[in-house]
């Protein structure tokens, strides 16, 4: 998460932040990860005009607040929703690109579920995570730390047409497990 860049911070971010920190604070500080990124969906619907489109678009906020959250395997995910949630309602010197940021960061990690299979180019402490590419569906492997994506039989893979990894849905675990890549349980 990428809190307090450098810029300073402006009317808009600020009121925005508030009306988060608002948002977030009908929640337990022992959340669970459903209902934080539920209470995020639903302040997004409501603010995502906020940010304008070209940090709209660099941070998917429009994916994320059209996700059907119930199709994800959000039990299994590495998200630590009460920690998230300090973070989010004390974030510092607000900009609508920091806020942006914490808010895509929150759902990127609350949907996306870790394999056992460690990263080959920087050993990362998070191993890598299960992606699909959003064009042929296909199972990608793919380091956060380092970007480095691959195929299941450990091949590097690439994007051919720009679009990013998406997060799967959980159906198509089921349809992996059986090749025997597991998520961590
Ligand atoms: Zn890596």
């Amino acid at each position: 998460m990428s809190v307090g860049q450098v810029r300073g911070p402006s009317m808009g971010a600020s009121k925005l932040h508030r009306s988060l920190v608002d948002y977030l604070y009908r929640l337990p500080d022992d959340v669970d990860r459903t209902a934080l990124l539920a209470c995020l969906q639903r302040w997004l619907a409501h603010f995502v005009g906020e940010f304008g489109k070209p940090i709209r678009l660099e941070y998917g906020l429009d994916k994320y607040v059209d996700l059907d959250l119930l199709r994800y395997p959000l039990s299994r995910t590495a998200l630590e929703a009460a920690h998230a949630l300090r973070c989010l309602r004390s974030h510092e010197r607000p900009t609508l690109e920091s806020l942006a940021s914490a808010v895509s960061s929150a759902f990127r990690q609350g949907i996306t579920v870790a394999s056992e299979v460690d990263c080959p180019r920087c050993w990362g402490p998070d191993g890598l995570k299960f992606l699909e590419s959003p064009t042929t569906n296909m199972l990608v492997l793919a380091c956060d730390t380092c970007g480095r994506a691959q195929d299941t039989q450990g091949q590097e893979w690439s994007a051919t047409e720009g679009k990013r990894l998406r997060a799967p849905e959980e159906a198509r675990f089921a349809v992996w497990d059986r090749r025997e890549i597991r998520p961590i349980a």
